[in-house]
């Protein structure tokens, strides 16, 4: 069975139990742990991943008490009634051979609303709350509600509990003297600084007993100002162990640093090397985390001995059944995660239930099902992109015969430019795997062939599907035509495919998702930071902890200087870039201000001339300015492209309208691949 993966796949032994790999599904907040009445979706999505073969799966982070709360009424364990309403969730996970954790999380001064605590009053940058400071009887009871909280889980039928004792959350904020400022028995030494944690786990196991999973996820890399230090986080790593923790999870970042650590831009199994530093200094097995999305970064980071598990959370998302494809050899086959966040955390902290980007059916299991279809239909899907792939593969897997039309020679329509932009190397990982479904569920490619309608209609298909896509908007500004003629004006279609050559100084116009994506392709060069670690954290000043305390470089980031000079535009008022994803929108920000990108808000297209691009800001009493530039990137949005809508409608095909083709406006791949798995469940 271990096949190409003997260490990814080789059972651990804990002493009490035997895990059947060492694939740990790490904790994440889907939203259906709020409410007790979405316990059944949670039961069904963990239960799919149980059946997927993971190895050990770890809940959404429960609060031990009100003041631990992520926000008001979210996620709590604190009572037997809300025991007994988890047990189908463990019932369901053990029924398919897995085993279940719950994460038990105390917020801190990270909570969202007026109750939270702390160490020390001092509010967060990033919450609005500033916390109550606990009394010495106040953490004792933040320690007993821990305590309650494991022995409750017991009694749901989970196999253990996660201290989350990272990312920032009350057991971080006790660990450093920035939030730390107590003068009691739970302040100042070390020693007295890491007795929370150390206290939590070592009652829990007293009150457990020796048969129950403990896993304490360690803080390896603040990236904080004075974060922890190395001999500081090896402290606690023994004193944890000598506590009674099974296995230590990696833990890296709080969540106000200013550090991309999960983002797609970050390089994969980039921070590995630090649970290898624990490993040489610990006795209970260490679990590896962030950015491991393939058997092959996984396998590797546990062979080479840095690990003894490995976490994945959003690879679990977007494919449940990752362990049982590695192990069948079919890794090809496996609908890799590519660390956009856009459907998963991105909908965790707009309060909307996560799913995934290229897995619609991520924590929608009871709802969107791929069932057999009784009534096989010949259907005609018109274009390759990701509309039109999820709905061609989608129908071809239910039994349904498809013919799936695309004009280009290759498949994935937008999708292809999003790989070729840096930090976006994962996008070409959903190409493949689109590629291999087209293969494996037998849908008929016709690559190279722009159809007609009259082809269509003489083929008699029973459903046309069109995701033709989009065209790139061309905007109305004075000189354009000229422009576009030299050559000195280009649409990203033109330079994110056709590769048409740019200028060293650049004005791009638009600055949507793809203004910001061109821009970070105009100003890297070389080797893409994603594939480098080493320039990765150069680039964003983090260094070993053994040098710096928390991980940043005393000399700061080190970005390399900008291949081009660029300006980056948009008529409407407000912060550039506004609009993109909420956690990731900050990373693309940092990474351009780094590139000395100047964005601009609140432009008026003048005109284009030879000598570039003259703008007014600052209204009509603004002054005119000249963007002496070579090359002017047009980013302003798209049209659909729908063409043979009428002609098919008006001849009585049945046709269906998904992706940009349907709405351009706004059109990003989630949207697109969910309209076309949701039609193709449908016909
Ligand atoms: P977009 O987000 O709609 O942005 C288009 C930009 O062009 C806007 O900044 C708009 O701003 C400007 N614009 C529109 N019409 C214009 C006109 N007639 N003249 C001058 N400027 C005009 O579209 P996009 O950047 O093409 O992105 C398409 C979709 O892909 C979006 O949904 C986007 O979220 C998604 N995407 C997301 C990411 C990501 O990182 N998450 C990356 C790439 C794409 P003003 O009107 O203010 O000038
Ligand atoms: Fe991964 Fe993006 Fe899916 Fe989240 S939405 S699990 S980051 S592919």
């Amino acid at each position: 069975m271990a096949g190409l993966y003997p260490n990814l796949l080789a059972p651990l032994d804990l002493g009490f139990v035997t895990l059947r790999n060492r694939v740990l599904m790490g904790s994440m907040h889907t939203g259906l742990e709020d409410r007790a009445s979405d316990f059944p979706r949670l039961a069904a999505y963990f239960a799919e991943r149980a059946r997927g073969g993971v190895g050990l799966i770890v809940t959404g982070g429960f609060a031990p008490n009100v003041a631990g709360w992520v926000s008001p009424f979210a996620s709590r364990l604190a009572s037997p009634r809300a025991a007994r309403q988890h047990r189908p969730i463990t019932a369901a996970v053990h029924a398919e051979g897995g085993r279940i954790a719950l994460q038990i999380l105390h917020t801190g001064r990270y909570g969202y609303h007026p109750f939270a605590v702390s160490a020390s009053r001092i509010r967060s940058p990033i919450s609005p709350f500033t916390p109550f400071a606990l009394s010495a009887a106040g953490v004792e009871r933040q320690i007993d509600a821990f305590v309650r909280c494991a022995e409750l889980a017991r009694e749901a039928g989970y196999d253990g509990v996660e201290v989350m004792g990272s990312e920032g959350y009350l057991i971080n904020q006790f660990l450093v003297q920035g939030t730390n400022r107590r003068k009691d028995a739970w302040g100042g030494s070390l020693q007295n600084r890491m007795r929370l944690p150390v206290e939590i786990v070592s009652r829990i196991r007293a009150r457990l007993g020796a048969d129950f999973i403990i896993i304490y996820r360690l803080s390896l890399l603040d990236l904080v100002p004075n974060g922890q230090t190395w001999d500081d986080v090896i402290a606690l790593a023994h004193a944890i162990e000598a506590a009674g923790a099974t296995l230590l999870n990696s833990g890296i970042g709080w969540h106000e640093a200013r550090i991309p650590t999960i983002a797609t831009s970050v390089p994969r199994g980039g921070f590995a090397w630090l649970t290898a530093q624990l490993r040489a200094q610990v006795g209970i097995p260490v679990i590896a985390t962030n950015r491991i999305n393939t058997p092959e970064v996984a396998e590797a980071i546990l062979a080479d001995g840095s690990a003894d598990m490995v976490s994945m959370a959003r690879p679990l998302l977007a494919d449940p059944d990752f362990v049982r494809k590695a192990a069948r050899g079919e890794a090809a086959q496996i609908n890799t995660c590519i660390a956009c966040n856009q459907a998963c955390l991105d909908h965790a902290f707009q309060r909307k239930v996560a799913s995934c980007l290229v897995n619609p059916r991520a924590c929608h299991e009871t709802e969107l099902n791929y069932l057999p279809t009784r009534q096989p239909r010949r259907v005609a899907v018109v274009g390759a992109g990701m509309a039109g792939l999820a709905c061609a593969t989608v129908l071809a897997e239910r039994g349904h015969r498809v013919d799936l039309f695309e004009a280009a020679e290759t498949l994935g329509g937008q999708f292809t430019m999003a790989a070729r932009v840096p930090g976006k190397e994962e996008f070409s990982e959903t190409l493949r795997y689109f590629g291999e479904r087209l293969i494996a569920t037998g849908t008929s490619t016709h690559f190279g062939v722009r159809v007609s309608a009259e082809m269509l209609l003489a083929q008699g298909f029973d459903e046309i599907v069109l995701a033709t896509g989009v065209v790139p908007r061309i905007p109305a500004i004075a000189g354009l035509a000229e422009g576009l003629a030299r050559g000195q004006v280009l649409n990203y279609v033109d330079v994110l495919r056709h590769q048409r050559p740019v200028g060293a100084r650049v004005a791009i116009i638009g600055a949507g998702g793809i203004g910001f994506d061109m821009a970070e392709y105009l100003v890297h060069q070389g080797v893409s930071p994603a594939l480098d670690r080493a320039a990765w954290q150069r680039e964003w000043g983090v260094t070993n902890p053994t040098l710096a305390p928390g991980g940043l470089a005393p000399e700061g980031a080190q970005p390399e200087p900008p291949a081009r000079q660029v300006f980056l535009l948009q008529r409407s008022q407000g912060k550039p870039g506004a609009g993109l994803g909420k956690t990731t929108g900050w990373i693309h920000r940092a990474s351009l201000k780094m590139k000395q990108v100047q964005t601009l808000a609140g432009v008026e297209y003048v005109g284009i001339e030879s000598a570039g691009l003259r703008i007014r800001v600052g209204g009509e009493r603004g002054e005119e300015r000249l963007l002496e530039v070579d090359t002017i990137v047009l980013c302003t949005g798209q049209e659909p492209l729908r063409d043979l809508e009428a002609p098919l409608r008006a001849a009585g095909a049945s046709v269906h309208r998904i992706g940009g083709a349907d709405v351009a406006a706004e059109l990003d791949a989630k949207r697109a691949i969910q309209q076309g798995s949701q039609l193709a469940a449908r016909i």
